[in-house]
């Protein structure tokens, strides 16, 4: 195999093969290729969405009259269906199951990363195979169900949890297409991916499949998986032994390489958690310092702060373009790199009361993008 550690994550639509309940068959020729893969050496750790599926379907059928059941509700009563459906089938290759619930907080948190990475790690040790899902009565928030509540990041998560050197995405749709092959019957698959940037990003846009995640957060999770050294393969899971041709390294779906070197374990858990809710932009002299100096960046590059974060979160740096340039540990929080920037390093205390450094991300904390 070309891989040796492996992240496979698997899209509802595939767990159901596009009806309302999980389907076994599918399940099991899924359930014949990790096991394959095991057999010849690797380490394989599931991603399994088709909790909400699952519970839905099994409340339909036993409480028919129920109505404004939440999509949390129906997670907690599928995920332990899902569970034993996962576990009978591995076990007829006398293959060990283990769930991990998790949710995105759990590993934005220092100590709640390397205890799932330990977890984790004890599990493959021991020869199970993990099957993660998100701990959707925790995690999945109402109003923003599809922004949080869903399994491609945090399959990314995990594949940078376990120094991953493969994660594929396993869908219903061959990978990322040109144009969408709904409304387009000649749109050509793209085979390979090797900066995800705007352009590549608009044709993700338009191109929603169904389960809460489309393309968007497909490339999303390639771009936090690559970062962090993950190779990444978004593919349709249904062809048969479609996981053990990717992990051999046939060229199916489409291919995220990761870039050049694997990152080490701590810049991998600063890009693990970004926030999603405010980044700094900055001029074009902290931009260049950044990029071809590896520099730290002081509040006097800041040109604008968008959003609200607390200080120590992970925070990206982006140019006035709009480029992602670096992702780093804010000292400061946005409020107070909002007073801040524009200025010298020795006037924070003067504008504060107090300094927490000269720098509003050191460079040790500081990961290029
Ligand atoms: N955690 C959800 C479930 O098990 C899936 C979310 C997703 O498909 O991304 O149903």
């Amino acid at each position: 195999m070309r891989y040796r550690r492996i992240v496979a994550k698997f899209g509802t639509s595939l767990l159901t093969a596009g009806s309302d309940r999980l389907d076994l068959e599918a399940m099991s020729r899924l359930v014949g290729q990790v096991v394959r893969l095991r057999r010849e050496g690797c380490a394989v750790v599931i991603v399994s969405s088709g909790a909400q599926a699952a519970g839905r379907h099994r409340l339909a059928r036993h409480l028919p009259a129920r109505t404004g059941i939440s999509r949390q509700a129906f997670a907690s009563i599928g995920q332990s269906h899902l569970m034993q459906s996962w576990d009978e089938l591995f076990d007829w290759h006398d293959t060990v199951v283990a769930q991990v619930l998790l949710t995105r907080r759990d590993l934005s948190d220092r100590l709640g990363y390397l205890n799932a990475r330990n977890t984790l790690r004890d599990l493959i040790e021991a020869g199970t195979v993990p099957i993660v899902n998100e701990n959707d009565a925790v995690a999945l928030d109402q109003v923003l169900a599809t922004r949080i509540g869903e399994n491609d990041s945090l399959s990314a998560y995990v594949a940078n949890l376990i120094d991953a050197d493969l994660l594929a995405i396993l869908t219903d749709v061959e990978g990322l297409y040109e144009s969408d092959p709904r409304t387009s019957p000649g749109a050509k698959l793209i085979p390979r991916i090797e900066r995800i940037d705007a352009a590549v990003e608009s044709l993700a846009s338009g191109a929603h499949g169904p389960g809460t995640g489309g393309m968007v957060t497909k490339l999303n999770a390639a771009r936090i998986a690559t970062q962090g050294g993950v190779d990444v393969v978004v593919a349709s899971g249904r062809a048969p032994g479609a996981l053990v041709a990717i992990a051999s390294g046939q060229e199916l779906g489409t291919h995220f390489p990761a870039p050049g070197d694997r990152l080490e374990s701590r810049k991998r858990w600063i890009i693990s958690t970004i926030s999603r809710t405010g980044h700094l932009v900055v001029d074009e002299g902290a931009a260049a310092a950044l990029r071809g100096k590896g520099r730290s960046l002081l509040p006097a590059g800041v040109a604008a702060v968008t959003g609200v974060f607390d200080r120590g979160e992970a925070v990206e740096v982006r140019d006035a373009g709009g480029e992602r340039i670096a992702a780093g540990l804010t000292n400061y929080a946005s409020g107070e790199i909002e007073r801040i920037r524009g200025l010298r390093s020795d006037r924070i205390t003067g504008v504060l009361g107090y300094a927490y450094g000269d720098e509003v991300i050191h460079r040790d904390n500081l990961v290029m993008l």
